[in-house]
């Protein structure tokens, strides 16, 4: 049994005669495979890679990162989370467990699976709120992707918005380096173009996929679909296995009259109804919203009669997101018709345009835009301006903001505001058009102008959709939970009875109705009849990066620390500990000079400083002359937080720091105190460092004995059986390799288990058989991850060690 499942894990796990771990300490990963990339990632470090801006930076080359430094701790295993699900082959064999964009918008990823083996659908991220200080980018648990990257065999992108692609640079090197990446033409360039900026690109991964032309996604024959969208090249996955088909829509509206000439394809969503849809995942975002959307046509129409309309006045200036190339098309036919030339300000615009033009997509020449530096050389009435303006802070609000700006705002100035506002930024996009309309220039905005269109289906597409598909099962994605929610009864509303609503992490299980072997055996979950169930559940956290090298969870990212340092403020005490060598010991009182400041506060005119100094100076006064530094800085702060509370109801994050003046003085202090404590059973109630150490601890410990106020010798006690218990512990974790390092054939530890790497110690030997040889590599390393754990099995329990048996556990083995 152990002989049948080796090779198949081996296979699994990267294969080869040693699983070495990366420097981040993950397996499996073939290691040949990740140590050519890593040096040739250093190699392409050295030699920049031409990320060129647009405009006047165009000529500048960035380096991101080495492929690596960006990653932060969105790789480190945290904690050998479970994938959740049945044991293997149990439970309905079609499976979605959503990593990010359930209950959100944005951060849209997903892994949909047969039984045990996934894809990934889409990598996105999503821009944070104005609550997570100092972040740009929220990232999925990458963390956990990396932890199951042998699940995962394929990853495909839907299109290319940023809450689709744009974590990738974190999930790529999460995943198997031999893992294929499958997008469309233009989708593609851009993911080269991100993953370049990162050093991260493998052009023997990434596979360009086309309409409708079936290709073999790991456990799934996938056949993209296309549908419209606010970006070009974006398609649905109809996703068939001999379990059943699942059927994603992507990112999707019905535009009868797409500006590129690529309609949404209708067709093939009525013939997979008619084949038979076992899942359904629909497009949340406009659920709410009755109707239909308009198409990209009459946004075309509006801005022509717009531009036209202001002929012979000055300049028009209009604002877009850079991916939305559809309406980049409208502006650029209402340019013509004006005689105006288009000059873009804004780095992305060019370089979606770009992309699109080395596919063959871009709706006009890239050589056509005229520079930004070279405005001035141009009449007012030739020009027409785009902008990246939509969302603060980008283009458009800097000339607002800053004089200086390449861009100068004119009275004579017609500005036409096309994209829509990002539910949070509302109030900031209307201060900035207030102060564009100070300066003079006159705005269009609004829903009523048609000067924007959604790219995301309305109630009136969804249920169309609906209708095409007649689905046995519905799950909608891509929403906040109240939309998600609103579409699963819009779902039911159309008749199908199946539906569930899941957030991130929560694995769903369907099974196919009209197979009737998978149904007769019951099985979702096993609740008899059901079809449909909740499998379980895995605990994700998200990521956060700051724009630049730093990501890590919440808690790495101080995001907590950020807010309160924003709203309460921050109080910085320096303490210079004054001790006289001679006098240390017998010094009734510590003296001590303190200066404090403040940020971020309200300081009444200085009132707070003067109060906060006082209050470090009696804290202070209170202290013995041997008291230790940490006993200083815990007193002195104590105080000032008092102070503040008292002062103005604040709290503040309060930083002290205490040094010796003179380091000999203090080095007597400390030596004098040790020997007061020697001397005293009773133990120090002086302030030395063992009460600042005991202190929190100290408390909990004598409200746990029922009021009672340990002895410093009892606390000892306690401090090292609880030291003692970790130590078992450690040791027990060590206990990972079975007996012979044999399998069963589920690749779980069969048999007694024995330390790590085989042990000498003769007590091992003697209590457990066990041999004094190191295990191969390839069976211990595979045992770092065991399999049991990775299908949900309890893992063995090792057994209890004779009490003499570790002190042989650090033995090294022969
Ligand atoms: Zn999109």
């Amino acid at each position: 049994m152990a002989s049948a499942a080796a090779p198949e894990l081996a296979g699994r796990l990267g294969g080869g005669p040693s699983l070495p771990t990366d420097r981040r300490g993950w397996l499996p990963v073939s290691h040949h495979t990740a140590q050519r990339q890593r040096q040739g990632r250093r190699r392409q470090a050295e030699q920049p890679t031409q990320c060129r801006a647009g405009g006047r930076n165009r000529n500048r080359v960035q380096v991101r990162s080495d492929g690596y430094e960006h990653l932060g701790s969105s790789q480190t295993m945290r904690n050998k989370r479970q994938f959740p699900g049945p044991p293997p082959g149990q439970g309905p064999p079609l499976r979605v467990l959503p990593i990010g964009g359930l209950g959100e918008i944005g951060m849209n990823c997903m892994l949909i699976g047969v039984y045990d083996r996934y894809i990934l659908v889409d990598a996105g991220l999503m821009f944070p709120d104005f609550t997570d200080l100092g972040m740009q980018k929220i990232l999925p648990d990458t963390s956990f992707l990396a932890q199951w990257r042998d699940k995962i065999e394929a990853v495909v992108i839907t299109h290319g918005h940023e809450d689709h692609i744009g974590a990738l640079p974190w999930v790529w090197p999460a995943l198997d380096p031999s893992t294929p990446i499958y997008a469309g033409a233009f989708p593609m360039q851009l993911i080269k173009r991100r993953l370049q900026e990162f050093n991260l690109y493998d052009e023997g991964r990434c596979h360009v996929i086309s309409m409708r032309q079936n290709f073999q996604l790991g456990p799934f024959d996938c056949t993209p679909i296309r549908v419209t969208h606010s970006i070009p090249d974006c398609c649905g996955l109809v996703l068939r296995s001999d379990h059943g088909t699942i059927v994603h829509t992507g990112d999707w509206k019905i535009d009868e009259n797409p500006v590129d000439g690529e309609s949404f394809d209708r067709q093939v969503f009525d013939e997979i109804g008619r084949e038979g849809v076992s899942l359904f995942m629909s497009d949340s975002t406009n659920v709410l919203s009755p109707g239909r959307t308009t198409s990209e046509a009459v946004v075309e129409t509006a801005l022509m009669n717009r531009v036209m309309g202001h002929q012979g006045k000055g300049r028009v200036i209009t604002t877009q997101f850079a991916s939305n190339l559809h309406r980049m098309a409208a502006v650029k036919k209402a340019a013509d018709a004006s005689g105006r030339k288009i000059c873009f300000i804004g780095m992305s615009l060019g370089f979606y345009l770009e992309a699109a033009a080395r596919v063959g997509r871009a709706p006009f020449d890239p050589k056509e835009v005229i520079q930004a530096a070279n405005l001035d050389q141009y009449d007012p009435n030739e020009l027409l301006i785009i902008t990246t303006g939509s969302q603060p802070p980008a283009a458009l609000s800097l000339p607002a903001r800053n004089p200086s700006h390449m861009l100068k705002l004119q009275s004579s100035d017609f500005s036409l505001y096309s994209p829509k506002v990002i539910p949070g930024n509302d109030t900031r996009v209307m201060q900035m058009m207030n102060r564009i309309s100070e300066m003079g220039p006159e705005i269009a905005m609004g829903r009523d102008e048609n000067l924007h269109t959604s790219g995301h289906a309305y109630k009136g597409e969804l249920e169309e959709v609906l209708r095409y598909a007649r689905p046995q099962h519905f799950l909608p994605v891509h929403g906040e939970y109240a939309f998600l929610c609103a579409h699963a009864q819009l779902a039911r509303e159309n008749n199908i009875n199946f539906t569930s609503v899941i957030r991130n992490g929560q694995m769903l299980g369907v099974a196919d109705r009209r197979n009737r072997n998978t149904v007769s055996m019951g099985s979702a979950a096993g609740i008899p009849g059901a079809s449909m169930a909740l499998l379980g559940e895995a605990q994700l956290t998200n990521f956060y990066n700051d724009g630049n090298k730093g990501t890590g969870t919440a808690s790495e990212m101080a995001l907590e620390e950020r807010q309160l340092l924003a709203v309460e403020g921050i109080v910085i005490a320096a303490v210079d500990v004054l001790r006289d060598a001679a006098m240390a010991a017998s010094a009734r009182r510590l003296r001590a000079k303190v200066r404090v400041t403040t940020r971020a506060m309200w300081v009444a005119g200085g009132g707070l400083l003067e109060e906060l100094h006082r209050a470090a100076n009696d804290a202070i006064e209170r202290l013995p002359g041997d008291a230790h530094l940490a006993a200083v800085e815990r007193v002195v702060a104590d105080a000032l937080r008092r102070t503040c509370k008292a002062f103005n109801q604040r709290r503040p994050e309060v930083v002290v720091i205490a040094h010796e003046a003179d380091p000999r003085a203090g080095a007597a202090a400390m030596a004098s105190a040790t020997r007061r404590q020697a001397d005293s059973p009773q133990g120090d109630r002086g302030g030395g460092q063992q009460r600042g150490q005991r202190g929190r601890w100290g408390q909990q410990q004598q409200q746990q004995q029922g009021g009672r106020r340990m002895s410093d010798r009892e606390a000892e006690e306690v401090l090292a059986e609880r030291k003692r218990r970790k130590q078992a512990e450690r040791e027990r974790q060590l206990l990972v390799a079975p007996k012979g390092g044999e399998l069963d054939d589920m690749g779980a530890p069969s048999g007694a288990w024995v330390p790590a790497g085989g042990c000498s110690g003769p007590v091992c030997r003697a209590a457990l058989g066990c041999s004094g040889r190191r295990w191969p590599p390839a069976v211990a390393g595979r045992l770092r991850e065991p399999a049991a754990a990775s299908w949900g099995l309890p893992r063995p329990r090792p057994p209890i060690i004779p009490s003499a048996s570790p002190s042989c556990l650090p033995l090294p083995c022969r």
